[in-house]
């Protein structure tokens, strides 16, 4: 990027805080560019910026130039395209919990930025469509996750064991390689008996063009169980351990809920 042309995208607000006294400051996942920080001056002190709502998961039209200050952007135009829309506690909840993983995801440079801002932007208003049932919104957050981390590559499929290639009837996952593997592949190393049912639901997840509505129907006919759940839910944990280093939803309200 040069610092004398704007540029135009569709981004997600991530993150929103006051800068000084009237600037605010974003984290944006835009679709063009992925991630940028931007602060927009004199955000306090323009009557149509007030009234705009500028919360997590808030999707906007943007402008803005490279000041090369910090790798700040500044932000010349916002336009407000939609707002999350958010029933209940649960869907707030949900809704977090996707922000979170975008804000750790966004971390790193990103290839795939694109198919990650489509994802967000599918599964965002799946979960006010799916039933008030905390686990079904869990499944989706936790659908997106999985889609996510195929998406930028550090996901394999649970079909195929990553060592030696064989379609394997019973799957472990390598916590030190991040891949899953068969039985005998895994033997001396830190590995997790992965379910059958888990497999299936990961497999199905990993399979191309999955849409909001393939997702809707999976998740109608899967019935994860309590257990089930636990299983993913300590996947996840290693996967994004691996990924970023530290588990993002240790310290959350999400985690406090479970
Ligand atoms: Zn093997």
């Amino acid at each position: 990027m040069t610092d004398t042309s704007f540029y135009r995208s569709n981004a997600i607000i991530l993150k929103s805080e006051p800068l000084r006294s009237t600037s605010m400051r974003f984290i944006f996942h835009t679709e063009e560019f992925g991630r940028i920080i931007a602060s927009l001056k004199g955000f306090f002190k323009n009557k149509a910026y007030i009234t705009m709502p500028v919360s997590p998961g808030t999707e906007v039209e943007l402008v803005f130039f490279n000041t090369r200050k910090n790798s700040m952007m500044m932000v010349k135009e916002i336009n407000l395209l939609s707002v999350p829309r958010v029933k209940n506690f649960n869907h707030l909840a949900s809704l977090q919990y996707f922000i979170e993983f975008m804000l750790n995801v966004t971390t790193d440079t990103l290839r795939e930025h694109n198919a990650i801002y489509k994802l967000f932007i599918s599964l965002k208003d799946l979960i006010v469509e799916v039933d008030d049932e905390l686990s079904l919104l869990f499944a989706t957050a936790y659908a997106h996750e999985i889609i996510a981390l195929k998406i930028l590559g550090f996901l394999s499929s649970p079909d195929e064991c990553a060592v030696c290639g064989i379609k394997t009837p019973e799957t472990y996952f390598l916590i030190s390689d991040m891949s899953f593997c068969c039985r005998k592949c895994s033997q001396g190393k830190k590995n997790i008996l992965i379910s059958l049912e888990i497999c299936s639901f990961i497999s199905t997840l990993m399979k191309d063009n999955i849409t909001p509505k393939r997702l809707r129907s999976l998740f109608s006919k899967i019935k994860l169980s309590n257990n089930q759940f636990h299983e993913l839910q300590i996947l996840l944990k290693h996967l994004t351990h691996g990924v970023f280093g530290h588990d993002f939803r240790s310290s959350k309200i999400l985690s406090a809920k479970q």
